[in-house]
């Protein structure tokens, strides 16, 4: 058995992974793909000491990293399903059949944005189109956006964005919008935020490079119009990878992995890093603080449950 299995490479993965290893103790990682989200992105300027770099070369760069160390990395493997063995191991299935286990266990398989599924979406994506206020608000600073979405993180993002670009035009869908009403209140309170309920986004328009508007029509029926903007954040819902655990170990409302401040679950031995957990900033620079946290917390368990 691993003395610590990671499961995900992102880079709470890969910094739980290097952390374990530096311990001189047995580390794998299980990883579909090293980098996780971070090679879905271009620019990143917010990985403080690091004031510009770009997904791919960051995804080769934790990559590089983990290479430093003596890890055993199971490639292009997902785990499928996680159980307790016995002698107090854990067990982590594999999809193609095989089974890892560890003394102890990181959980890092990240999240992924719920798309809006619209004609332009995925063609535009990093050239205008967005799932990040913390990551590329600055980008729109002065300029006309679009928030999709009137939950909690999307009247977040319109509030937060309000105060950079020049104004903020926020789509519900539904009638009303289900934020907390103090963050509905502020919103309103705004001069450069417009709210408008019912309303449907059918489409991203671009011209060729980059976003120039947004299609969207009442969605009731009537007329459509087009929405001049140079940015489209969605925030429409954030899905965290954690439906291979089924019960395994005890997730919250939205399926994030339920943690306490060291990154330990409910299950003994069994510890939890980044966007997969109920972690509320989901960040670059929060992810790998998290994956270090896990790790020397499983260290600690290690120590503490190995015989003297
Ligand atoms: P992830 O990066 O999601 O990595 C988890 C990995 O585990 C993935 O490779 C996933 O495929 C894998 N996995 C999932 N299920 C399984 C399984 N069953 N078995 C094996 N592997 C599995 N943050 C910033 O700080 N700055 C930015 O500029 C920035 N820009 C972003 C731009 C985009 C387009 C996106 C999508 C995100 C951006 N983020 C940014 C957010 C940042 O990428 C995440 O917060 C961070 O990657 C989370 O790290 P993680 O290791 O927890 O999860």
């Amino acid at each position: 058995p691993y003395e610590v299995l990671v499961v995900g490479g992102g880079p709470a993965g890969a910094s739980a992974a290097i952390y374990a290893a530096r311990k001189g103790i047995r580390t794998g990682i299980v990883a579909d793909r090293v980098g996780g989200q971070v090679l879905d992105t271009m620019s990143i300027e917010n990985l403080v000491s690091v004031p510009h770099t770009e997904g791919p070369k960051l995804a080769a760069d934790l990559e590089r990293h983990m290479s430093d160390y003596d890890i055993d990395l199971v490639r292009s493997q997902q785990a499928a399903g996680l159980s307790e063995g016995r002698d107090g191991l854990t067990m982590v299935d594999l999809a193609g059949g095989a089974a890892l286990s560890g003394k102890t266990v990181v959980l890092a398989t990240g999240a992924r944005w719920r798309t809006m599924g619209v004609p332009g979406e995925e063609e535009y994506r990093n050239k205008g189109v967005t799932f990040c206020p913390h990551c590329d608000g600055p980008l729109f600073k002065g300029k006309d956006i679009a928030v999709i979405g009137g939950g909690n993180s999307g009247v977040e993002a319109a509030i937060d964005l309000a105060g950079i670009v020049g104004h903020v035009t926020l789509i519900e869908f539904l009638d009303e919008m289900r934020a907390d009403e103090v963050l509905q209140r502020k919103v309103h309170s705004l001069p450069n935020v417009d709210v408008r309920l019912g309303t449907k986004t059918t489409e991203v328009i671009g011209d060729g490079g980059k976003v120039t508007g947004i299609a969207i029509e009442p969605r009731d029926g009537g007329q459509g119009e087009q929405l001049d903007v140079e940015g489209v954040f969605v925030q429409i819902g954030l899905l965290p990878n954690t439906e291979w655990l089924g019960d395994a170990v005890e997730l919250s409302e939205r399926g994030e992995v339920v943690i306490d401040g060291v990154g330990r679950t409910n299950l003994p031995g069994v510890f939890a890093a980044g966007d997969c957990t109920i972690e509320p900033y989901k960040q670059i620079v929060t992810a790998l603080g998290a994956g270090s946290t896990a790790s020397l917390s499983a260290f600690d368990h290690l120590i503490r449950s190995s015989a003297p």
